[in-house]
């Protein structure tokens, strides 16, 4: 695991989203991971997957509590979380202010939908380029088509590790560009799931929301929080 504490970011979040506006305003471009257990789980299994988290090209932030308590207890300085939906409401935000395009791909079609309503009415100046659900077929023609767009920011939200390999296979076709896998942002933001209330959000238990409100998260929640907690206590009892 500590070959990905040494790569997660720890900036501030208001300093990250300061770096990450001037990206966009100079036209540059930036591949961004919101990293939780299950990002680091998956990617111990899945080479491909792995490779794309630890390459330079990709900035890697520290979503969930996970992944701090992780980095603590093998004595990694990271204590600087960028939640997922906060990322994408903030981009959403210099959209809207500086007037620059975004693609939305992936979530169910009626998330979308309700997406584009969202960003119509509280992103008013925010240039919606392409609106397409993630249960499309032809996955590939979406970024072509997204190719062709050549939008500011383009967010994707088909789940990890899908959403990062797909924007792996075509970063480099691009010149700029905000590009972020976005899990299940969509969902929360369109207002189709509710995110965790204040309480949880505060005391960092967003996770024990979702468990509770979504039960059938539970098995997945074992599978990569519980099993990295114990990973990361196996890499300690070793390195001590
Ligand atoms: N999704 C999709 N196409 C798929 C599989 C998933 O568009 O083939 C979407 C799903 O609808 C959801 C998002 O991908 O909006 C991932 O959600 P999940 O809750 O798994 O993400 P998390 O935030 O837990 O990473």
């Amino acid at each position: 695991m500590r070959k990905y504490f040494e790569k997660i970011l720890n900036e501030d979040e208001n300093i990250f989203f300061e770096k990450v506006k001037q990206m966009l305003q100079e036209e540059k471009k930036m591949f961004i991971i919101t990293a939780n257990p299950e990002t680091l789980m998956i990617a111990e299994k899945d080479e491909e997957f792995k490779n794309i988290v630890l390459s330079d090209e990709t900035t890697v932030v520290a979503d969930g509590i996970g992944i701090i308590k992780g980095a603590k207890m093998l004595s990694y300085p990271l204590e600087n979380r960028v939640l997922g939906v906060d990322l994408v409401c903030k981009l959403l935000e210099y959209c809207n202010e500086y007037e620059k395009s975004v693609y939305l791909f992936g979530a169910k079609e009626e998330v979308i939908q309700k997406m584009k309503q969202v960003i119509n009415s509280k992103y008013k100046k925010a240039k919606v380029v392409g609106a397409v659900n993630g249960y499309v077929e032809n996955k590939e023609e979406v970024f072509e088509n997204i190719k062709k767009e050549n939008p500011d920011i383009v967010l994707v939200a088909l789940g990890i590790p899908n959403q990062e390999k797909i924007i792996a296979k075509y970063y480099l076709d691009f010149k700029k560009g905000i590009f972020v896998g976005v899990g299940g942002s969509f969902d929360v933001i369109s207002g189709v799931k509710k995110r965790a209330p204040e309480f949880f959000i505060k005391r960092n238990l967003e996770w024990l929301y979702r468990i509770t409100t979504e039960p059938k998260r539970l098995k997945r929640f074992y599978e990569s929080n519980v099993k990295f907690i114990s990973k990361i206590k196996k890499e300690r009892r070793k390195k001590a």
